[in-house]
């Protein structure tokens, strides 16, 4: 690893002194990559301690604090009650020690899986601009099948995120300049297009403060992932689903989905397909066709043009009382 300096941010200070440096919250996985060499910031600043790892309600709005970890959000009464998809979906990634360590911030700026970016022998244009995606033609199983473009054809790997997502969340930022910013959790990540090196709209030294889960979420909500194992793995592809039934009819259809893009993927036609609508099963099906109307596979990852639909049927029959139908 790199020789770095380290310095730690106080509650309220001024960004611009630090705003040189690589933000450190959890570091599950920023650590991994300066051992690799993928990153070599030369200071790290720790927010750890700076006053924001609070959960407090705010007219019904709940603020989460960009350092609280995985562990505590997951286990969090409210959470729990009423955003039941995203402790679902946090207990679903890692393990229980990565997720005491990991923070509401970081998951969302966790980079991707793919294993050619964690290898500087293989042409990664995320890792090195213009060099290539060994990806491409690869092994692919776990990338991306909507929104990829010819540079780049990895998916986010946060859970976390697609129900956040699914939530209509907004996160809440902190320029260098002082200047505030929310910005919805849909909006945060970017697709890959001639910038695969882009993860995030965020600018340098912007940090994540919190982030604002609505006051009045969907009631019905569920959270799956396919994996290769049961714990410790990246979705093959995840669904996080929320809406109510009212006299008969789905209302306020959201569908977040992992696994299938560069970013957390919100599935609005399909959303747009059920809302309003009685459950059916031939509908979900035609709803989520109707979404993957665009996608692409690149050989090893063919398969998740059907997986996906089927994910979110499952959960949508499931939430609607369909059952086995
Ligand atoms: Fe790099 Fe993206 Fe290609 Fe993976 S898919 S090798 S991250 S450019």
């Amino acid at each position: 690893m790199k020789p770095f300096d380290y310095s730690r941010l106080e509650s309220g200070q001024d960004l611009s002194a630090v705003a040189a440096g690589r933000y450190l919250g959890g570091g599950t996985n920023l650590i991994d990559l300066m051992k690799h060499q993928i990153e070599t910031p030369d200071l790290l600043i720790d927010v750890t301690r700076a006053g924001m790892d609070a959960i407090e309600d705010r007219d019904g709005a709940l603020v989460v604090g960009s350092q609280v970890s995985n562990t505590d959000l997951a286990a969090h009464p409210v959470i729990r009650e009423r955003y039941s998809v995203l402790s679902e979906a946090l207990l679903s990634g890692a393990t229980q020690q990565l997720r005491n360590k990991a923070t509401t911030g970081g998951n969302f700026l966790q980079r991707t899986r793919c294993q050619y970016f964690y290898d500087t022998t293989r042409a990664c244009n995320k890792r090195e601009p213009g060099s290539g995606c060994d990806a491409m033609n690869g092994l692919n199983r776990f990338h991306a099948i909507l929104g990829e473009s010819e540079h780049c054809i990895a998916v986010h790997p946060s859970d976390m995120a697609v129900a956040m997502t699914a939530l209509d969340a907004v996160v809440h930022t902190r320029k260098v300049d002082g200047f505030k910013r929310q910005i919805p959790a849909a909006d945060l990540h970017r697709l890959p297009g001639e910038r695969p090196e882009l993860d995030h709209v965020l600018e340098q030294g912007e940090l994540i403060t919190a982030v604002e889960l609505p006051a009045s979420p969907p009631k019905l909500q569920a959270y799956r992932k396919v994996r290769d194992r049961s714990s410790y793995a990246f979705a093959v592809v995840s669904a996080a689903i929320a809406l109510d039934l009212e006299d008969g009819k789905m209302r306020n259809v959201r569908i977040g989905l992992g696994g299938v893009a560069h970013k957390p993927w919100r599935a609005s036609k399909a959303e747009a397909a059920l809302e309003g609508k009685s459950p059916d099963v031939t509908l979900f099906m035609q709803a989520m066709q109707q979404e993957m109307k665009d996608a692409t596979g690149h050989g090893h990852n063919d398969f998740k043009i059907t997986l996906t639909p089927r994910v979110v049927v499952s959960v949508l029959k499931d939430l609607t009382g369909l059952g086995e139908n």
